[in-house]
């Protein structure tokens, strides 16, 4: 990035994006002084070609800026040192997307830009905007808050679509955000431990969408309902996405369908009737938002159509591993609490339900309504006493211990079974630390297990 050049920077917080980051930055002409508290990150820094210097000594008066990874805290629960010493010096405090956009501006003003942001869906969205955009010809850079770090892409052109994945740390490290169209799909509480409130939380997801030119928002909630209501009365471009058709220019979804309202008419625009990557209703909202995305750039219904039916799914949610007959082997190990579980266990009717791990608050109590839906419930991990009492008399459940235990069971059950399409499920309601670095690990676990089972038929 150019648009720095000549200046002097702080810069902190040295995982993949703040190195890639620092390099762009030198490369561009800044004078970037880098630091990390980690003395590995400051290894990686240093086998990356970059020097560091300790922020600590550093005369702060000099500096244009601190540009600080997206993870390190600006309030909660309380700043980190490096914001205390830039708030002192009076600089601006900035992440990796906010140099992106102002090279934006300077490069390529105008230039298609795509950012995704929403307590939840926002990986699955951004990745399937990407597809249907890259199936229907486009040059697309996806990245941000997931794949790649933002200055690790192609720059910004007239003719390539930047489609950038936010978290509210992002957000509010941006403040020159102003995308070509931006979707906000929901707002839950969540991370309220960094940004505090709910109101506070919703206010920043809301700067994505009042800076764009065209805003696709959902509104099945009500914090991002009264953002809709706000940005509307203000006279901007709004699209909501609903699972109601409400009044007012947007998108709908009822079951698999997708319509979509102008004025006065509605249109059908899609059915993801038989495609595996986008089943449920909170795929519906998701692939709604991708419907909203692609027709504002301007695609036809058909390479719409198109680009959705071939969507591959992200590894980890609710990923079709494989199949052996007529059983369904199912990944969601990034289902790492109840909520996301929930979203699993709506989507199926016969489950043989692997779950467990390092429980979180709350345990599994709100899954008791899709309790009918679980055939038999396969434990593992260190939440399995808690779970068997809330399971016990409801499921038949098994304790199992590990995931290689559970998954040889479950699929000899499910072979056993005389259930239509079995499905062997691991969607944990757990986080995987007890057992596995990350649910990345123990996702590919599942999936190695379930490769080294006879007669089965791999899907991805
Ligand atoms: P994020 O990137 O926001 O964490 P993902 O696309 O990775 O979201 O999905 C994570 C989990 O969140 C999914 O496994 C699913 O349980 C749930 N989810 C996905 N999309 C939605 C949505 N639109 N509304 C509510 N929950 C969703």
């Amino acid at each position: 990035v150019t648009c720095m050049g000549g200046r002097k920077l702080a810069l902190f917080g040295l995982g993949r994006s703040g190195i890639a980051t620092a390099l762009a930055l030198k490369a561009g002409g800044a004078d970037v002084l880098a630091f990390d508290d980690n003395p590995k990150s400051i290894d990686k820094a240093h086998a990356a070609g970059l020097t560091t210097s300790d922020l600590r000594e550093a005369d702060w008066s000099d500096f244009a800026a601190l540009v600080l990874a997206p993870g390190v805290p600006l309030t909660h629960p309380e700043p980190h040192w490096t914001v205390g010493l830039a708030r002192e010096a009076g600089i601006e405090i900035i992440g990796d997307i906010e140099l992106f956009c102002r090279e934006r501006n300077a490069v390529a003003p105008g230039a298609p830009f795509v950012a995704i942001t929403g307590t939840n869906g926002k990986s699955t969205t951004t990745a399937l905007v990407t597809h249907v955009l890259r199936s229907a010809g486009y040059d697309v850079q996806m990245g941000g808050n997931i794949g790649m770090a933002i200055l690790s892409l192609e720059p910004p052109a007239r003719d390539r679509v930047h489609v950038i994945e936010m978290s509210s740390f992002q957000i509010d490290l941006t403040p020159s955000l102003r995308p070509s169209v931006g979707v906000l799909l929901n707002i839950t509480p969540d991370h309220l431990d960094r940004h505090g409130t709910m109101e506070n939380y919703a206010a920043i997801k809301e700067r994505l969408v009042a800076g764009a030119e065209v805003a696709i928002v959902g509104i099945d909630d009500g914090p991002s309902r009264a953002i809709a209501e706000r940005l509307a009365q203000a006279g901007r471009t709004v699209l909501t996405l609903s699972r109601d058709m409400l009044p007012g220019d947007g998108y709908h979804f009822e079951g698999t369908r997708i319509f979509a309202t102008s004025g006065t008419s509605t249109r059908r625009v899609a059915d993801l009737k038989g495609i595996g990557s986008l089943r449920g209703a909170h795929n519906a909202q998701n692939a709604a938002a991708a419907v909203a995305v692609a027709e504002a750039l301007g695609l036809d219904p058909e390479e719409i159509e198109a680009g959705l039916a071939s969507f591959p799914g992200l590894h980890h949610r609710m990923e079709e591993v494989a199949r052996l007959g007529q059983a369904l082997f199912v990944n969601d190990s990034k289902a790492t609490n109840a909520d996301s579980t929930e979203k699993a266990l709506l989507s199926f009717d016969h489950v043989f339900w692997i779950l467990g791990g390092k429980p979180k608050d709350g345990g599994i109590e709100i899954l008791r309504p899709y309790f009918d839906r679980i055939e038999k419930a396969y434990l593992i991990g260190a939440a399995s006493e808690d779970f068997a009492r809330t399971l016990d008399g409801a499921v038949p459940v098994e304790r199992c211990g590990t995931l290689d235990v559970a998954v040889a069971a479950a699929a000899a059950d499910a072979a056993r079974s005389d259930v239509d399409e079995p499905v062997i499920l691991l969607s944990p309601a757990c986080a995987s630390y007890d057992q596995y670095p990350n649910f990345e690990v123990r996702g590919e676990h599942f999936r190695e297990l379930v490769r080294a089972l006879p007669g089965v038929e791999m899907r991805s």
